[in-house]
């Protein structure tokens, strides 16, 4: 299922794109779905306003992100509490954004999906 999420896959046919563009990872242009399956027919948004709910998700991974690059960074500097940290932990968070929105809604379409 990480699998099918990562390659921005329906969650209910696995044939069809969520998102159309080819890069889903690292694109900085405004986010262009699909908003329906072009394969099963499968609606990503269901109503208006459905991704709403996607910007929390998207916020968790953002904590999630630099909970890992403190952690990482740890090793690299003495004091655990270096705060030589906080612009690799903003420049992650900024890099990885793009990515966070997007995977964020496609996370947010396949919890919801049976609802
Ligand atoms: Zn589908």
């Amino acid at each position: 299922m990480i699998h099918k999420m990562l390659s921005n896959k329906c969650p209910n046919c696995g044939k069809g794109h969520i998102y159309n563009e080819k890069n889903i990872y690292f694109n900085f242009s405004k986010p262009r779905m699909n908003k329906e399956c072009e394969h099963c027919g499968f609606a990503f948004e269901k109503e208006p306003g459905f991704f709403f709910g996607a910007m929390y998700v998207s916020y968790a991974l953002g904590i999630a992100e630099a909970i890992t690059v403190f952690v990482i960074g740890t090793f690299f500097f003495e004091n655990t509490f270096d705060l030589r940290i906080l612009p690799w932990i903003a420049i992650t968070t900024l890099l990885l954004s793009s990515f966070n929105m997007r995977i964020a809604r496609i996370i947010w379409i396949y919890i919801l999906k049976d609802v």
